[in-house]
């Protein structure tokens, strides 16, 4: 079975030609997974592999381990264009997310105070209050959406609640119009006999209807880039996703990013 990526809270810096130079933090366990979906194609495996043993780091660790990367990073001369939450899971679960959140932006405007910070989130903790309010400060607030239909959600995200709807999510997705940014995972494929498809005609039809009532600061398709925990999944082309992200701007006036 795939394993968890990351084995540190604090992981980087990463050169990477779309974000710069990132800074990584994983609010999760370094030796398992905790997450409210479980997603065919997520990098860090299936929740079957358990949370691990070492737990969520504390707010104290986290805030000792980030000051002291950026610390190193400062006396070195480095650069800094980003500093983003991912990592094992779901970063919002941790139960001191907001304050760990606030306590990076801190020290971002001590040390890279041109930095971004960004969160990876799947959004299905966009209904607690202080969650919600935590992710409106940061400066990329990037929320999953990877289909507007409940069955090829359920087929691809594998939402752990059986109350999850998409309609819902949308509904409350609305709260970050002109803030938050929708990132969608396009992807075809077949799992223990269930396929699915979120790039058909019907499917595009309804993501413009839910990023429509969102109305985000801007739509992020991607596709397949790393191994994944399931096989049968198949990359959408690049070319495919450019012409979906046309489709999507025509219909919406909403700017959309292909990555
Ligand atoms: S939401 Fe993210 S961390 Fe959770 S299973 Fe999906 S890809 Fe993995």
């Amino acid at each position: 079975m795939q394993r968890v990526l990351f084995h540190e809270t604090v992981f980087g810096p990463i050169h990477s030609r779309r974000l710069g130079t990132s800074l990584g933090v994983n609010l999760m366990p370094n030796d398992g997974k905790v997450c409210t979906f479980d997603c065919l194609y997520c990098e860090a495996g299936f929740n079957a592999q358990g949370p691990g043993t070492t737990g969520f780091p504390s707010r104290q660790a986290v805030s000792e381990a980030l000051a002291a990367k950026l610390d190193a990073m400062k006396a070195a001369g480095q650069q800094l264009d980003v500093i983003t939450f991912s990592g094992n899971g779901e970063p919002t679960i941790h139960p001191d997310f907001p304050a760990i959140l606030r306590d990076t932006i801190a020290m971002r405007d001590k040390h890279f105070p041109e930095a971004k910070v960004s969160v990876l989130t799947n959004s299905t903790r966009i209904f607690s209050a202080g969650v919600a309010e935590a992710l409106a400060l940061a400066d990329n607030n990037i929320l999953k959406l990877d289909s507007a239909i409940d069955s090829t959600i359920r087929a691809i995200d594998r939402p752990t609640s059986p109350a999850f709807t998409a309609d819902r999510v949308v509904e409350a997705l609305g709260q970050f119009a002109h803030t938050g940014i929708i990132q969608t995972m396009m992807v075809r494929g077949e799992y223990q006999g269930v396929a699915f498809d979120n790039t058909t005609d019907a499917e595009i039809g309804a993501l413009i209807e839910a990023y429509r009532r969102i109305r985000p600061r801007e739509i992020m398709l991607y596709s397949l880039d790393r191994p994944t925990p399931a096989s049968g999944l198949h990359k959408v082309p690049v070319e495919e996703l450019r012409a979906i992200a046309d489709r999507i701007r025509q219909a919406t006036g909403i700017p959309v990013m292909v990555s």
